[in-house]
């Protein structure tokens, strides 16, 4: 059914200046209500295509790290680059144009449209001639602009923004663009199905390409050293308005140029797949405008053609000099990061998203362009991940996302962000709240010190609401229970903190990190994987507790984050050297390990031991899998699932970062090698996402992310109830609060047939 916008509900169009914390929650609210569906069923649909598509190019990795290096070298020797372009565009007979600001590069359009008389213009899909703001540049001239692109006319009639960058009217459902077009063009066709609108819209269309003195297009690469395009469409519409008119006008960013043509290959393969999900898009143009043969007009006159090639700088050259944001100018504008976002699904590009640019990418762009307050929606970005793996140049999205968020905590303080995001001071003046999830450690600490009274005060109502309004943890979450003895004080009474004499079983030595989620407050995870451990015959210890900077990291504290990855090295780096390797049970901590602590520890002797860290560190079912195998053991043999009291079924979730890092896999095979019947959650995040989920504003978004999960789990015990398992704290967290029922991590599973006869010796 259409939604019906309520009065109290903005509009797309009202809550595109997010500049202050209560728009953006104000977008949240619209898009919960109003465009979640059609958002949620379009991104879905587009992951389908994308992996399968990605999936069936044999060399996709290696085809990633070739665009990638391109990249590289082209924006390294950009000033070259732009100098062979505009001798090209001038050679085939083209003009070319380099403005410094959006306002320049509109004037310019609309002086050039003036002076070619021009009264009707075809536009192609550009999030560029969006930023710069063009339509209405030319609407003040009296020029009329039709836009094209089947989204992009939607739009138009709508009077919206955009809400994804390669469809822009992806918050649309097809009953919604019933009664737009019904409404604006007051009609009685019925207007019922895909076709029948699609068809509506040409007619309309058509009509305007054979009308329009000119078409604005923009482009997706351009080569630097023959002046050639490659627009890259799914409707021909670009095709057309390319071709038709006699004037053509390209507006494209500096970062758009590659060197040559040559260049053009990997982007080809990679965009499509992982735009669209196809091999190749339905249409891809390869020219070298102006095109030599005139134009023929109706009265059987001929036009010689005229190009104007726009290329915009306004912020791009500053970006490129941005040592941490710099790479976000290798985006090629697919679209995946948006699409496999958890919270994009949900909410779309009008919450999730600026003035042009949207998603997890859409931060550094919208900061780039319009200013860094113009990137508060970047907020959304839960650093879970999903999108890295996703993205075919490689971009590193949530450490963009995080150095925005410092530098708008800088901001918030009336300072100047800092350049240097490890230099002391760029943490400096945080908020109340940001100290809050981000000093967790502490908290912890000396809450797991006196839990009585720390887990009554998190259990009463008063101080929740206190704690609400101090530092802005929703009060409808409960809290995590500190827990008393911590896991390394339990590992030390049980016995468990030492090697264990075994003959039989691994030869592998490693240590346990007393990571601070699993220390104060999941101790029997920590203590289970000890349990496990020792059964299979590894000579395990456990590290002192230390903070291991992701809490820090999630509130953008970088220089923090970065004191705690410096001692965390330290208390780690005897057991290094003795040849451990290092379990974590808290799947992100191990992503601090394997992939951000590379942004954290660029020199000195902490830097030095990374590289072992990452290599030597392991998830720690992940480590179970491994000694099994090494080991040649059967799992069935040895944790045989049908000693679990509560059956063989089970429900499996695993934490978005653990499938980032590739860990995921191993666990769902080794709870299946045990002989669990275990049906896997298909969605990139729980919506917890750490602290994401319990912050006031974000809560309800958290819950509706998690609808999926919680719809996949009820689906898959129609058959009768399954055992509930998750690997992340947070994610166990939010099924707990989702479903109401205990969730365990699979080596709890495994420590319970121990207990109940697996191995005998396990302590
Ligand atoms: S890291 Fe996660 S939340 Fe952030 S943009 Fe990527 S997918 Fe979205
Ligand atoms: S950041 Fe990467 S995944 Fe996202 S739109 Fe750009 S190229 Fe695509």
């Amino acid at each position: 059914m259409p939604a019906n916008i309520s009065p109290s509900i903005p509009s797309p169009r009202s809550v595109a200046d997010k500049s202050d914390k209560s728009a953006l929650l104000a977008a949240i609210r619209m898009a919960l209500q109003v465009e979640s569906s059609a958002v949620r069923h379009n991104t879905q649909s587009f992951n389908r295509g994308r992996y399968a598509a990605t999936s069936a190019i044999p060399d996709y990795e290696t085809l990633k790290d070739k665009a990638r290096a391109i990249k590289e070298d082209s924006l390294a020797r950009l000033p070259e680059l732009l100098a062979a372009l505009e001798a090209s565009v001038s050679r085939n007979g083209g003009h070319f144009h380099l403005a410094p600001t959006a306002a320049d590069a509109s004037r310019y359009v609309a002086e050039v449209c003036r002076e070619a008389g021009v009264r009707l213009v075809v536009k192609g899909k550009s999030m560029t001639s969006e930023e710069i703001g063009l339509n209405r540049a030319l609407d003040a001239l009296g020029i009329q602009v039709v836009e094209t692109d089947l989204a992009e006319f939607i739009l138009q009639v709508a009077d919206e923004q955009p809400s994804h960058i390669i469809a822009p009217a992806i918050h649309y459902s097809r009953e919604r663009i019933t009664a737009l077009f019904k409404r604006s063009f007051r009609t009685d066709l019925p207007l019922a199905t895909g076709e029948e609108l699609t068809a509506f819209a040409r007619g309309r269309l058509r009509e305007k390409f054979l009308q329009a003195d000119a078409g604005i297009t923009g482009a997706n690469f351009i080569a630097a050293d023959s002046g050639t395009l490659v627009l890259v469409e799914s409707e021909a519409n670009i095709r057309m308005a390319s071709l038709l008119p006699p004037l053509h006008i390209a507006i494209a960013g500096v970062e758009k140029i590659v060197p040559s043509r040559k260049d053009f290959g990997p982007f080809l393969e990679l965009l499509a797949a992982s735009a669209t999900g196809q091999p190749m898009t339905s249409y891809t143009s390869v020219i070298s405008p102006p095109l030599k043969a005139a134009r023929v007009l109706a009265d059987g006159g001929a036009a010689a053609r005229q190009f104007h090639l726009v290329l915009v700088d306004n912020g791009r050259l500053n970006l490129r000099q941005d040592e941490c944001l710099r790479e976000a100018l290798y985006c090629i504008r697919c679209g995946a990061c948006l699409n496999s976002c958890a919270n994009f699904q949900t909410v779309g590009g009008h919450a999730f998203g600026g003035e042009t640019y949207s998603g997890g990418i859409g931060g550094t762009w919208e900061s780039a362009t319009r200013g860094l307050q113009n990137a508060r929606f970047s907020e959304l970005c839960t650093g879970c991940s999903r999108c890295v793996p996703q993205c075919p140049v490689r971009i590193d999205i949530p450490w963009l996302n995080t150095v925005l968020r410092q530098r708008l905590g800088q901001l918030d303080v009336g300072k100047r962000p800092a350049p240097n995001p490890l230099a002391p001071s760029a943490d400096s003046g945080a908020s109340l709240s940001r100290l809050f999830f981000a000093r967790y450690d502490l908290l912890a600490k000396w809450g797991s010190r006196f839990p009585r009274s720390s887990n009554w005060i998190g259990r009463f109502a008063p101080a929740r609401v206190l704690l609400e309004l101090l530092v802005g943890v929703d009060r409808r979450r409960r809290l995590p229970l500190f827990a008393n003895p911590t896991l390394v004080e339990a590992s030390r009474q049980l016995r468990l903190d030492q090697p264990q004499a075994r003959k039989d079983g691994s030869s592998r030595k490693a240590v346990l990190f007393a990571d601070v989620f699993t220390n104060y407050g999941s101790v029997s995870r920590g203590l289970a994987a000890l349990r496990v451990l020792h059964a299979l015959g590894v000579d395990v210890v456990v590290s002192d507790a230390v903070a291991d900077g992701r809490a820090a990291l999630s509130q953008g504290m970088i220089a923090t984050a970065a004191r705690q990855a410096e001692r965390t090295i330290a208390v780690l780096r005897p057991y290094l050297k003795e040849g451990r390797d290092v379990v974590v049970v808290e799947p992100s901590v191990l992503a601090m390990f394997r992939h951000d602590y590379r942004h954290l520890l660029k020199s000195g002797p902490a830097g030095e031991l990374l590289q072992t860290l990452r290599e030597r560190s392991f998830e720690a079912t992940e480590y179970v899998g491994v000694v099994l195998q090494e080991s040649q053991i059967d799992a069935a043999k040895v944790f045989p699932a049908l000693r679990h009291p509560l059956g063989a079924k089970l429900f499996y979730h695993s934490h978005c970062q653990q499938k980032t890092m590739g860990c995921a896999a191993p666990t769902e095979l080794l709870l299946r090698a045990a002989g669990f019947d275990v049906i896997t959650s298909q969605v990139e995040c729980c919506g917890m996402a750490g602290s994401f989920g319990y912050k006031k504003g974000f809560y309800e978004l958290s819950l509706a992310v998690a609808e999926d999960l919680f719809a996949q789990v009820r689906k898959a015990e129609n058959g009768g109830s399954r055992i509930l398992v998750a690997s992340g704290i947070s994610c166990q967290e939010q099924l707990q609060a989702g479903l109401g029922r205990p969730v365990f991590h699979p080596l709890e599973l495994l420590e319970e047939i121990l207990k109940r006869g697996g191995i005998a010796s396990a302590p």
